[in-house]
């Protein structure tokens, strides 16, 4: 049975005023088009849209808060609440006294994300994983290493794997809330073609992506009718072994 878990990075439109490292020219004109357009294509209720969705649904999930604007809400035990920074900086470029602030664990969380996914340089790849250690977080999402502004990241299915006691959940797909029919049905196929996998898939999604709830109940039910026949299990993220 193939264990899937779903976590829901949650920053309304912090990303759009920061950008993202990496982008090159072409990109950072993309990148101010889309925080013009923002408003139009994007939601930022997504947070609650999603969040009152999974609720209703009770579908086991793990929600990753920005600190900046989050905290977590008391509520059924089916959700987790994780942490995504609390100002959603590329930890990996970031110096020491500033990342100590970004991964404080004030919440008391079990799980965490980083922002991009950059949490593993190579040149001092287990720095951020020792801190996680010492704030008391057990779980993380992973997607691959980085080299200053590069990164290799990648999407694969696998068991989870230990880096300095955190365990790593590595992401196997994501989708978003305005992706078209086309895609979705690529996520899906996607998953059922893992289905005797022994590892562990970890679907991941934003908040800001969602607009309405057609694709985030789409894949929901997809799971649940998976889930009903034990082709797969849910998980919350501090779950998995
Ligand atoms: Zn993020």
């Amino acid at each position: 049975m193939l264990r899937v878990v779903l976590t829901i990075d949650c920053e309304r439109f912090i990303s759009f005023d920061q950008g993202n490292p990496r982008w090159k020219k072409i990109e950072k004109i993309k990148g101010q088009i889309n925080k013009l357009i923002k408003n139009f294509r994007y939601n930022k209720e997504g947070f609650e849209l999603t969040y009152k969705t999974l609720l209703n649904e009770k579908f086991p999930s793990t929600f990753m808060i920005t600190g900046k604007t989050f905290k977590p809400i008391k509520g059924p035990n089916f959700i987790e609440w994780g942490y995504h920074t609390l100002n959603h900086l590329p930890l990996t470029l970031i110096a020491e006294e500033q990342l100590k602030k970004e991964v404080k664990n004030v919440y008391n969380l079990k799980s965490f994300t980083a922002p991009m996914w950059m949490i593993e340089d190579i040149s001092n790849p287990l720095r951020i994983f020792r801190l996680l250690k010492k704030e008391k977080y057990t779980h993380c999402v992973y997607r691959g290493g980085n080299s200053g502004i590069k990164h290799f990241h990648y999407n694969t299915v696998k068991k989870s794997f230990k880096k300095e006691g955190i365990t790593c959940v590595h992401v196997s797909n994501f989708f978003e809330g305005n992706w078209s029919n086309k895609k979705i049905k690529n996520l899906k196929e996607d998953i059922l073609s893992n289905l005797r996998s022994e590892g562990v898939y970890l679907l991941t999604t934003h908040d800001f992506t969602h607009k309405n709830t057609k694709n985030l109940l789409e894949i929901i039910k997809f799971l649940k009718r998976l889930e009903k026949v034990k082709k797969v299990k849910m998980f919350k993220l501090r779950d998995i072994k």
